[in-house]
């Protein structure tokens, strides 16, 4: 889960990762409100999306008054604001953060992210931070510093000086730095966080550390001993089928192809993806009803998919294991019946009960195509969907 920068700056202050003072506002005359309240200029005005690169997009404004507050507030919100990580389709600002202007002498890069290979949490640093933090990493990565901490011993004074000397950091800011990294990584393992990042991380020229933005991201599978995080919740940002499948407790995400698929098990899922890339066709998502699926999953399964307008044809692959083929078969007709597929479909099973299944099937009346194994299936979705 994904929050915006206003609510991650929350959560900074909370463990005194220091930040500039600002407030959140959904309308041109509260930006102006906040900024009166400060009583300093310039005051920086920033989109509140679920998206970087916000610079670029023309989403972070500097003003020298209150009606320049206002202008910029005006021309944000509602803006659809593109950059490189929303797509081309944009997003919609619903809110600006209305913050105190800085006195930047320099841009850092600092973040934390857990590190699968060597079952660590990486920090990663440095010194080229700022908007252009990927060029940095394709054109010169030996600006990229990255320090490794085992989670079972934690951060160590030696972790904070290897990133300090990495970042050639002068001496009076290297001990405000050091209490900030540890707070960080102390945010970041209370939290469960899947990725924290500071771009910029400013030195001020009064030489203050401060954290001029921030993007912070859960792992969804530890949701549930943080409640108090949910609030921060903005269903808005995330893709509108993902969060309908959530509520069905489906693990559903939406992909850009025309191939709808079906499939019980995650790793029979990607294998399947595969099959129909392997075909021609690209997934239109990625669908993993469960072991223990019941027939009204597979009919929430149908209505999500069916509510996908790019979908072309469906696949429905399922290994009857824990769920039987003719439990399957049932709930198949039933959700056809209930949901009005329009699009062909295409059926594979096998194991439990497939025998009857398969009768259920043919004895329904529905029109379906049905596939001996894998690759067939794969096979004859691709060609519907390319007709
Ligand atoms: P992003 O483009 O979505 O990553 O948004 P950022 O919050 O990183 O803002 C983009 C850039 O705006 C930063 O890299 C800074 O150069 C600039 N910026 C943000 N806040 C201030 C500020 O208080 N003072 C000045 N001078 N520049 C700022
Ligand atoms: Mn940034």
């Amino acid at each position: 889960m994904k929050i915006h920068e206003f609510q991650a700056k929350q959560v900074f202050r909370k463990y005194q990762v220091p930040v500039p003072e600002g407030e959140v506002a959904t309308t041109p005359a509260k930006a102006r409100e906040v900024a009166a309240k400060m009583d300093r200029f310039p005051v920086v005005v920033k989109a509140q999306i679920h998206a970087g690169g916000r610079g670029k997009g023309g989403g972070v404004q500097l003003a020298h008054s209150l009606e320049e507050v206002e202008t910029h507030a005006k021309a944000i919100i509602g803006m659809n604001l593109v950059t490189h990580q929303t797509g081309p389709e944009g997003k919609t600002v619903k809110q600006v953060l209305v913050e105190a202007g800085v006195d930047i002498e320099k841009e850092l890069y600092l973040s934390l992210i857990p590190d699968r290979e060597t079952a660590s949490i990486m920090v990663i640093a440095s010194q080229a931070g700022g908007m252009d933090i990927e060029e940095v990493a394709a054109n010169t990565p030996e600006k990229i510093i990255k320090v490794y901490v085992n989670p079972l011993a934690g951060i160590q004074p030696f972790h904070c000086r290897n990133v300090c000397f990495g970042l050639n950091l002068p001496a009076p800011v290297m001990k405000e730095f050091t209490n900030l990294l540890k707070q960080l990584y102390q945010l970041f393992v209370e939290n469960d966080c899947s990725l924290v990042e500071i771009n910029p991380l400013v030195i001020t020229r009064d030489k203050r550390v401060l954290a001029l933005d921030a993007k912070m991201d859960f792992d969804d599978n530890a949701m549930f001993r943080h409640k108090d995080l949910l609030e921060f919740r903005d269903q808005d940002e995330e893709d509108p089928l993902d969060v309908e499948a959530s509520k069905y407790n489906l693990n559903y995400i939406n992909l850009d192809g025309t191939v709808g698929n079906m499939v019980n098990g995650a790793g029979l899922a990607m294998a399947v993806m595969d099959t129909i890339k392997l075909a021609g066709a690209e997934p239109a998502n990625f669908l993993d009803v469960g072991g223990g699926a019941t027939a009204e999953m597979v009919e929430n399964g149908f209505k999500i998919i069916l509510s996908d307008s790019k979908v072309k044809a469906i696949l429905i692959n399922i290994f009857g294991g824990i769920l039987r083929c003719d439990v399957l078969a049932k709930g198949v007709v039933e959700a056809a019946r209930n949901t009005k597929i329009h699009v062909p479909l295409v059926v594979r099973m096998e194991g439990t009960n497939v025998e009857e299944g398969r009768r259920i099937l043919a004895e329904s009346g529905l029109e379906l195509f049905t596939a001996a194994d894998m690759k067939s299936a794969g096979e004859i979705v691709a060609k519907i969907a390319a007709a």
